[in-house]
């Protein structure tokens, strides 16, 4: 799946921790928003070399649609604890596209692929679209 890792000096984090219980809810909500596609903020916190996710937000103003999410960062309030963004490819591709990285948002990326069944759907990418290791815990 992911064949370009993240390894020289980068100011991206090493490793990813995503909270199970926030993996398992960002899957069922991309499954009942199938085939739209969906978008979620991801908080959590940042310590040297990893990010912890923990907590999923449903960002204000979304639009949800098909083959498109986006939402205005301008909405946001000003909350340092968002870590990223997570959302959905209905498609299957598990890769940012052009516009993906273009609206890259905070320390890093979540793409949910159907059929949103595990982890092995979901991929952890940083703002060059490279592949950011994560572990469940
Ligand atoms: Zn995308």
């Amino acid at each position: 799946m992911c064949l370009k890792f993240v390894t020289g000096a980068t100011n991206m984090a090493k490793m990813v921790y995503l909270l199970e219980d926030v993996i398992k809810g960002m899957l069922d909500y991309f499954k009942a928003l199938h085939p739209m596609e969906g978008i979620l903020l991801l908080r959590g916190r940042v310590k040297k070399d990893a990010i912890y996710v923990e907590q999923l937000i449903l960002p204000p103003n979304s639009i949800q649609g098909e083959g498109f999410s986006s939402f205005s960062p301008y909405a946001l309030p000003l909350d340092l604890s968002i870590v990223g963004l997570a959302h959905s490819h209905p498609n299957g591709v598990l890769k940012p596209s052009i516009e993906d990285l273009n609206n890259f948002y905070g320390r890093l990326m979540v793409i949910a692929t159907y059929p949103y069944r595990s982890e092995e759907d979901i991929g952890v990418f940083d703002r060059e679209g490279a592949c950011v290791r994560f572990k469940l815990i």
